[in-house]
């Protein structure tokens, strides 16, 4: 096969970089883009007892979600940076982060919900 291959950038990078991103202040690296991070879940959810047997307890921890309106605290992975996990506190209507902290803090003082 001859010619000529022509790169070209994909459509969805262009979109991105017009795309106003959500902006992740990492309490180990700073500022950082938020596709740096990895979304882990709920951080308010408590995990049944692990000797349980309560099949509909542990149905809903697994499979119920909630689509909360308002602050929402929530498990991330800086998975392209410090790769610490972190507990973010975010609007869900405005993506407005209000507090940032490493998740091993939440853990040691047993403030957690969940752990990832
Ligand atoms: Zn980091």
């Amino acid at each position: 096969m001859t010619g000529t291959i022509e790169k070209q950038t994909p459509p969805q990078q262009i979109r991105f970089r017009d795309k106003k991103t959500m902006i992740i202040k990492c309490p180990y690296c700073g500022p950082r883009d938020v596709i740096e991070f990895t979304y882990q879940g709920d951080a308010t959810r408590q995990r049944p007892d692990p000797a349980s047997s309560d099949q509909t307890a542990w149905n809903a921890y697994v499979y119920d979600r909630t689509n909360p309106m308002g602050s929402h605290r929530e498990f991330w992975l800086h998975a392209g940076g410090c790769r610490q996990h972190l507990i973010i506190t975010r609007d869900m209507a405005t993506h407005v982060i209000s507090s940032v902290g490493f998740a091993r803090d939440a853990v040691s003082s047993g403030r957690e919900g969940d752990r990832p």
